[in-house]
């Protein structure tokens, strides 16, 4: 049963939302297009793996994706599956050329076009994983249950080297293709059941409540300023999508394209969680939207159901808890239109 679905990662998301917003010849834009391009393969990679998970028993398994819960440390799972009987950690990789691992090394060699490149080593980044959730467990009480981890990597085509001496990484890391065989060796090795199914879905629970979601601060992190981004409504007609709509008669007009749309507001107010803040208040929505009315910029937020503290102009509204307010789909992705 799936319990967190998988989606698009919140750093993917923030640099969509900076694609839409940096002017085109943005000397930061081809930074954050090769980020969007890795969180991207990552997400696919994590897709293609999810196509073997869906073959595990329903009621045997619940599933979470991109789990994020608080060690000593934060610290985010690709995918994690628990059972009555043992609990699986999974960090996914979706890396093209061919990794090489060297015994004891915190470095992995990824060679691409005969270029070598040190990266993080995927099977020690698992082992911290399976050290924080132990510690997790023990924190919240939950004894018994074997925690095993694995680096699942995402596509045949990657070819992964090692010296004689170091086999034994073929046990901690596998083809996506290999999954459901190390599961059946999983659930051979640990036949005897060490929850009941009620406390299964306890933990379950326990999972999903301390499950949180991070935003980067993205001004920060590329160095940017409030003046670098455009603010206002974007087009929704996917041929014009220039800035500002505008709020005339209880519609957002398009004075390029004439397009008009009633909704086009949602995705702005997305972008601003994204960017700025995990709230907003009257001023900044009327602001970043571009609306010349405090009343139009009152209708229009109290239109979107947030939660909301503080009364008159001081109210502040809130993202919701651990969501994207309006996350980018499959299709829209597809389109690549992110991309200059
Ligand atoms: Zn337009």
């Amino acid at each position: 049963m799936i319990m967190l679905e998988l989606k698009l990662s919140v750093h993917a998301e923030q640099c969509i939302a900076l694609l839409k917003r940096m002017p085109k010849g943005h000397p930061v834009r081809p930074i954050v297009e090769k980020d969007l391009k890795i969180w991207l393969k990552g997400y696919y990679g994590e897709l293609n793996t999810s196509y073997y998970v869906s073959f595990l028993p329903e009621n045997e398994y619940y599933i979470f994706y991109g789990l994020r819960l608080k060690d000593k440390k934060d610290f985010q799972m690709d995918l994690l599956l628990i059972s009555s009987r043992f609990a699986l950690i999974i960090e996914v990789k979706n890396i093209s050329g061919k990794l090489k691992f060297e015994k004891g090394s915190d470095l992995m060699i990824r060679e691409l076009n005969n270029v070598d490149e040190g990266m993080d080593n995927p099977i020690q980044q698992v082992k911290r994983h399976h050290l924080q959730f132990t510690n997790w467990l023990k924190f919240h009480q939950i004894r018994g249950i074997p925690v095993e981890s694995l680096v699942v990597i995402s596509k045949t085509s990657t070819i992964i080297e090692t010296t004689p001496d170091n086999q034994q990484i073929f046990q901690k890391i596998i083809y996506a293709e290999s999954l459901l065989d190390k599961i059946k060796e999983l659930e051979d090795k640990y036949q005897k059941p060490r929850m009941t199914k009620n406390t299964l879905t306890q933990l379950s629970d326990t999972l999903l409540k301390a499950h949180h979601i991070y935003i980067p601060d993205i001004f920060q992190k590329y160095e940017l300023s409030q003046t670098d981004l455009i603010t206002g409504v974007q087009c929704t007609n996917s041929n014009c999508k220039c800035y500002p709509m505008e709020y005339v008669s209880a519609s957002w007009r398009c004075n390029k394209c004439k397009e008009t749309s009633k909704t086009a507001h949602i995705q702005a107010v997305s972008d601003y969680f994204l960017l700025y803040s995990p709230t907003i208040n009257r001023k900044q929505f009327a602001d970043f939207l571009q609306v010349d009315s405090s009343i139009k910029a009152r209708y229009l937020l109290l239109s979107l159901n947030l939660f909301s503290t503080g009364s008159k102009r001081g109210t502040k509204y809130f993202l919701p808890k651990n969501c994207i307010f309006s996350p980018h789909d499959e299709n829209s992705m597809k389109k690549g239109g992110f991309f200059t």
